[in-house]
C-alpha cells in the first residue's frame, strides 16, 4: 500500500477542468507525477533491499565475489521490471576487466611423486604455504636434492641444476638461502618444518602473508588488455614452499620416514618429483566484474541528449579472517536507495531528459567501477552526461545530518549543490554539513573528471565504518528515503530548457 499524496488528487482534478497535459505542481512547486513519485519512496521497502543486501549470504559484496554477483543480478531483475532499458548496450551489466593477483585455489596445485610411483596432492594453506609475493602464473616441475639447512655450507660447491633444494627450516637467512641457491642453479626450494625450532612468529608471518596471496590484490589494468596478463621471466623466478606440519605428516606417511634432517641431507638425491602449479583467477589474472546500468529514457526528443547520471557503489569489502563485513550503510544504503529512485522514476513516467542510475562495483578496491565507466560510457549515441549525484552511505548517524561536497567553500561548488541546499529542509536536513574532506574519496570522484558537475551526499563516518558491525539493524531506513527523495526532487528540477549547471 502506497502512501497518498495530500496533493495528487485536488491536482489532478484541476488538470482536467484546464485540460492541460502537463498538470500543475504542489505547494512547494512540484508537478502532480513528481508528487506520485516521491510518494513511491517508502522506507519499508527500503528495508527489505537493505536487509537483503546486507545479508550474510551475500558475504559483503566483495570485488570480486559470488555475493557481488548476486546483488548485480538482484538489482537487474529489479530495474528490468520496472521497465528500465539497458543502461550498457544491449545489456544491464556493464562488463569491466580488473587484474586480481591471487590464487586461483581450484586450480593451483603443489604434488609430489616418489619414486615408487605415490602420489601426493597437497592444499595451499593447510598443507603449504608460499608468501603472497609470489602469486604468478607459474609451473615448475623438478627432481629434488637435499640441502640441509640451506646455511653457506650446505649449498656452496654443490650442483643443484634444475632441481628443487630441499631444506630444513632453520629460521633464519631465508634471503641468503634463495641467493645461494639460485647461484646454484635451483628452480625453488621446499622448506621442511623444523619442529625444534623455537620461532614460531616467522611461520605466523609466512602464514599471514599466504592469507594475503588467497585474498590478492585488485588493480585497475593501466595499459591495454595484452599487457595485463601477469607473466615473470622464468629466469627470474624461484619458487618457494613450506609445508606446514600437516603437509610434511602426509608426505612422512607415504615415505615412511619424518626425518627431516635425513631426507635433506645436503647433496643427497631423492628419487622423487615435486609439480608447483600457480595460477593467477581468470586470464593471466584478468577478471571481468560489472556495473549495473539503467537507462530511463527523457521524452523530449532535444533534451533526452542530456543524461543525467545518478550513482551508487553496491560492492562492500568482503569477509575478513571469517567475519563478515555487512556493508548495510556503506553502501547497501545508497544500493538500495538508487532501487527506490528507480521505482520512483517508473511511477513518473519519463522526464524530459535521460536518467542513467548506475550501481558501481570495485569501489571499495580503488572507484575502480566509476573509472571503468568514465573510461567506457555506456551512453546512447549522440547524447552526453551532464552530471552527476552520488549517494554512498545515507542510512545512519543523526536523522538531520547530511553532508555534501562539493560545499559552497569548494572550487567546484555548481548548481547541484544549490538544488540540495534548497530541497533538503523539504525532507527534514535543516542544513547540510560539508564534506569536501571527501571529494575524492567516493565514485563521483572519476565522474567528475568528465567535466561535469558533481554531487556528492553522505551521513558522515560512524563508529561501524569498515567494521563487520555495519548491520541491518542498525540502518535508519526513513533517513534513506529522505534522501532519495531529496535527490528525486533534484532530479526533476533538471528539467528546464536553458539548465544553466
Ligand atoms: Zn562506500
Amino acid at each position: 500500500m502506497k502512501k497518498t499524496s495530500l496533493y495528487t488528487l485536488p491536482v489532478l482534478c484541476a488538470c482536467l477542468l484546464l485540460g492541460s497535459s502537463k498538470p500543475v505542481g504542489g505547494a512547494d512547486g512540484t508537478t502532480a507525477e513528481l508528487e506520485a513519485a516521491l510518494a513511491t519512496i517508502e522506507a519499508v521497502e527500503i528495508g527489505s533491499d537493505v536487509r537483503f543486501l546486507s545479508s550474510d549470504d551475500l558475504a559483503g559484496r566483495d570485488t570480486p565475489g559470488p555475493g557481488l554477483k548476486l546483488a548485480a543480478r538482484f538489482i537487474q531483475a529489479r530495474i528490468q521490471r520496472l521497465g528500465f532499458k539497458p543502461g550498457a548496450g544491449e545489456d544491464f551489466l556493464q562488463e569491466y576487466p580488473l587484474r586480481h593477483r591471487a590464487i586461483d585455489l581450484s586450480r593451483s596445485a603443489f604434488s609430489v611423486e616418489t619414486s615408487a610411483g605415490e602420489s601426493l596432492r597437497l592444499r595451499f594453506d593447510e598443507d603449504y604455504l608460499f608468501t603472497n609475493g609470489e602469486v604468478w602464473d607459474h609451473t615448475i616441475e623438478a627432481g629434488l636434492i637435499g640441502a640441509g639447512k640451506g646455511e653457506r655450507e650446505d649449498i656452496e660447491g654443490r650442483d643443484y641444476s634444475g632441481k628443487w633444494a630441499l631444506c630444513v627450516d632453520s629460521g633464519r637467512h631465508a634471503g641468503l638461502r634463495r641467493r645461494l641457491l639460485m647461484q646454484a642453479g635451483a628452480v625453488g626450494v621446499i622448506v621442511l618444518p623444523n619442529a625444534e625450532l623455537p620461532d614460531q612468529k616467522r611461520r605466523e608471518k609466512i602464514r599471514r602473508s599466504a592469507m594475503w596471496a588467497k585474498r590478492g590484490s585488485i588493480e585497475f589494468p593501466e595499459a591495454e588488455l595484452e599487457k595485463v596478463t601477469v607473466e615473470r621471466p622464468a629466469a627470474d623466478y624461484f619458487h618457494q614452499v613450506y609445508l606446514t606440519e600437516a603437509g610434511f605428516n602426509q608426505l612422512a606417511a607415504r615415505i615412511g620416514s619424518s626425518n627431516v634432517e635425513e631426507l635433506a641431507i645436503p647433496g643427497r638425491q631423492l628419487d622423487w618429483t615435486a609439480k608447483d602449479e600457480r595460477f593467477l583467477p581468470g586470464e593471466g589474472g584478468v577478471i571481468e566484474v560489472e556495473n549495473v546500468c539503467g537507462f530511463w529514457p527523457g521524452s523530449e526528443p532535444e533534451l533526452a541528449r542530456d543524461v543525467i547520471l545518478i550513482s551508487a557503489h553496491y560492492d562492500h569489502v568482503g569477509t575478513r579472517d571469517g567475519k563478515i563485513y555487512n556493508g548495510a550503510d556503506d553502501n547497501a544504503s545508497g544500493t538500495s536507495g538508487l532501487l527506490a529512485i528507480a521505482e520512483a522514476l517508473a511511477t513518473h513516467g519519463p522526464l524530459r531528459r535521460s536518467v542513467m542510475l548506475i550501481w558501481v562495483s570495485a569501489e571499495e578496491k580503488g572507484l575502480f567501477g566509476s573509472q571503468a565507466w568514465v573510461e567506457s560510457p555506456t551512453l546512447p549515441p549522440g547524447s552526453r552526461a551532464i552530471c552527476n549525484i552520488n549517494i554512498d552511505m545515507i542510512g545512519r548517524n543523526e536523522p538531520g545530518e547530511l553532508y555534501i561536497t562539493p560545499s559552497e567553500n569548494h572550487r567546484k561548488f555548481n548548481t547541484l549543490g544549490k538544488l540540495a541546499a534548497e530541497f533538503s529542509p523539504l525532507e527534514g536536513f535543516e542544513e547540510l554539513g560539508d564534506a569536501d574532506a571527501y571529494y575524492e574519496r567516493s565514485d563521483h570522484a572519476n565522474f567528475a573528471r568528465m567535466g561535469i558537475p558533481v554531487a556528492f551526499l553522505f551521513n558522515g563516518e560512524h563508529e561501524d565504518y569498515h567494521q563487520p558491525t555495519d548491520t541491518y539493524e542498525k540502518i535508519d531506513t526513513d533517513k534513506i528515503r529522505r534522501v532519495s527523495r531529496l535527490v528525486l526532487r533534484m532530479i526533476a528540477a533538471l528539467q528546464s530548457d536553458n539548465l544553466d549547471l
